[in-house]
């Protein structure tokens, strides 16, 4: 059996990277989201379990220690991370994977995992950023501002992803990366199979 794809998905706050995340997996039930473990406090709307596990600092802090994490990162004063298990144990099973990091946990992944395809959300202009994450009401300026802070960061670092896809309208941004991953699923290495089946017919069906 082929094994599963592992795909980056990352872009700043305000770059509508979630929302064209949960389109793509609405569209591709083949691929999974990895679950991400974090420390920061639950926002409102959001549900445990759902994108992210909330978890204290203590209890990050072991999985650190015990190397349960494929990567984290700290995230304007908060931890981040991706547990390791269930993203080894979905790829063995053949299962395309999706991890939704920032950019210093896409460093780490490449580094760890070099066959893993990054693509990169990025807005339209820093001014559309801006108004995002002003609007979202979620969060105090201070905290806004430090996103928008590491929002610019993260775009200077853009040329490090294989695909940089531009989130100016949600549909069009879902069908470029929807189309990557199928790209990805075409590539010889994992057709190989299909094309002995078809070869080994071709020599029954000559004998
Ligand atoms: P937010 O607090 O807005 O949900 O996420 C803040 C940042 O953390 C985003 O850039 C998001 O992609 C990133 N992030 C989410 N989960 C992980 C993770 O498991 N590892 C790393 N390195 N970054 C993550």
């Amino acid at each position: 059996m082929n094994k599963g794809k592992l795909f980056i998905l990352s872009g700043p706050s305000g770059s509508g990277k979630d929302t064209v995340l949960k389109q793509v997996l609405n569209k591709d039930k083949n691929v999974m989201l990895s679950i991400s473990s974090i420390t920061r406090q639950m926002r409102e709307g959001e549900v445990a379990g759902e994108k992210y596990n909330f978890i204290t600092r203590e209890q990050f802090e072991n999985m650190i220690n015990n190397d349960l994490l494929l990567e984290y990162n700290v995230f304007v004063g908060n931890y981040y991370g991706t547990p390791k298990a269930p993203v080894e144990q979905a790829l063995n099973n053949g299962t395309d994977v999706i991890l939704e990091i920032d950019v210093n946990g896409a460093k780490q992944i490449r580094e760890k995992m070099p066959d893993a395809i990054s693509i990169f959300i990025m807005p339209p202009s820093f001014s559309e950023l801006k108004n995002r994450l002003c609007g979202r009401g979620t969060e105090s300026e201070e905290v806004i501002n430090q996103r928008l802070n590491s929002a610019l960061n993260e775009i200077k670092r853009a040329n490090e992803y294989d695909y940089i896809v531009v989130n100016d309208l949600i549909e069009n941004a879902t069908a470029n990366v929807i189309s990557i991953i199928q790209s990805e699923r075409l590539r010889l290495q994992r057709q190989k199979e299909i094309i002995n089946e078809v070869l080994k017919n071709v020599e029954s069906s000559n004998r």
